[in-house]
């Protein structure tokens, strides 16, 4: 039994994410999405509703099913049998450090990485930018599943409020 990793943030999980991962489970008998759970960072949406996002777009394709990881990769990979992490690259400038991180991984566990080119409809496509690009009104259907085009319109638009009563609550009182 071949079992590999995608692991990420997912916040959100993107098309990109979802390519990678459709691709990574014709390679081998078994994926898990390992989801980063690191508290100190901050994230638009929590890992449970990361992991919800990606059960719904993808947690139905055979052979993959979804997880969460807190630490380090390698003591996942070890827990769960995964000998593979695959990686998406989706440029040049991504390489330098994803091969940091293999070489880094490898010499703690000896897991190996397997990189996948990104497809290139795709290559441009990062959860950061799609929030960035979402934030400011862009239209991002077609870079995420509806389904996290729906959450994620809705989060926004509650950050949004969240903000103006903040701002409004800072502002003097009319006459002060
Ligand atoms: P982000 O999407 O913001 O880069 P993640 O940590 O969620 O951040 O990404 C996890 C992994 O998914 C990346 O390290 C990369 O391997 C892969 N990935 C993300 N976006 C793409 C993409 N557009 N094409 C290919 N792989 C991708």
């Amino acid at each position: 039994m071949r079992r590999a990793a995608c692991p990420g943030s997912f916040d959100p999980v993107t098309n990109g994410h979802i390519d990678i991962i459709a691709r990574a489970s014709t390679l081998f008998d078994e994926v898990v999405v390992a989801v980063g759970v690191n508290p100190s960072k901050s994230r638009l949406f929590s890992a449970q509703e990361r992991i919800e996002m990606l059960t719904e777009a993808c947690g139905s394709y055979p052979g993959v099913s979804i997880d969460s990881f807190d630490g380090l990769l390698t003591d996942f990979c070890r827990d769960h049998d995964v000998r593979a992490i695959v990686k998406g690259l989706r440029a040049v400038s991504d390489f330098d450090y994803e091969l940091q991180m293999a070489q880094m991984n490898s010499s703690l566990s000896g897991v190996e990485t397997v990189f996948v080119p990104t497809s290139p409809e795709y290559s441009f496509l990062a959860s950061s930018l799609v929030k960035e690009v979402a934030t400011y009104g862009g239209d991002v259907s077609g870079l995420v599943p509806d389904l996290v085009l729906t959450r994620l319109t809705r989060r926004l638009s509650e950050r949004a409020a969240e903000r103006a009563s903040e701002r409004a609550s800072e502002r003097p009182p009319p006459g002060a």
